[in-house]
């Protein structure tokens, strides 16, 4: 079983060798940590140099953490991923967020701190982790209107119609170890060539390990084995963030 797990926030693991260790003895083997905040950005590079070729970083501002950002703040965190983005496996998680805002400032800032990282990432050729809560049909929009191809949706919980619109444009979905009839719906969907298995751990499942139950989720609605569902996941990740493993 060597699954990959591709998204997670390392950054939050009091003791990341040993949640590395622990992830590595359950057949992990790789993890994409996902920088949000430029505190947790620093943390997954420096997480990624001390266990190369197994934490892989991708560091971008979260919409949630850039709506009540000043216009300094974000840009000195932006010129931190600016300076630090060639090693990095992909820029995000970015997107929108439309759970928080009370004000339509905070939206604003949403979407400028979103369209800056997305051009970068674009002129850059890195592809984009994308957070889409409530704002699914927006943020794929978003990246349609702009020609953003090399694109993951992570967690995504939109309706059937825009996972439909998102896949014909080729963007891939990682799927949270989460059952419920909208992700069975989704899956259904999806085709199984844009699948990958996350944990989003600490968040949502408690450890990297758990990407593993995300592939049970993929077996049972295409019908395949589980090891077939994480042998094609993990090379689906392989491809879509370039990891020589
Ligand atoms: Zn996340």
């Amino acid at each position: 079983m060597e699954f990959i797990d591709s998204h997670c926030h390392l950054d939050r693991f009091p003791d990341v060798a040993s949640t590395i260790a622990q992830a590595k003895s359950s057949g992990c083997i790789a993890v994409i940590t996902s920088g949000y905040t430029h505190e947790a950005n620093e943390k997954c590079l420096e997480i990624s140099s001390r266990f190369p070729n197994f934490a892989f970083p991708c560091i971008g501002i979260a919409p949630s953490v850039a709506m009540d950002l000043s216009p300094e703040q974000f840009q000195s965190a932006f010129d931190f991923i600016k300076s630090n983005a060639s090693r990095c496996v992909a820029i995000g998680e970015i997107g929108l967020d439309f759970h928080w805002p009370t004000k339509k400032e905070q939206i604003d800032r949403e979407y400028s701190s979103f369209a800056a990282q997305l051009d970068f990432a674009l002129e850059k050729k890195l592809p984009l982790v994308i957070h889409s809560r409530k704002a699914e049909k927006e943020a794929v929009e978003f990246l349609l209107s702009r020609s953003a191809e090399r694109v993951v949706l992570h967690f995504f919980s939109g309706t059937p119609e825009i996972a439909r619109k998102a896949a014909e444009a080729g963007f891939l979905f990682t799927t949270p170890p989460v059952r419920s009839k909208t992700r069975e719906r989704l899956l259904s969907e999806i085709p199984l060539n844009l699948l990958l298995t996350e944990s989003d751990a600490p968040y949502v499942a408690k450890t990297p390990s758990d990407a593993a139950k995300a592939a049970e989720l993929i077996a049972a609605a295409k019908g395949i084995s589980i090891e077939d569902a994480i042998k094609y996941t993990a090379e689906n990740a392989k491809a879509f963030f370039g990891l020589h493993l």
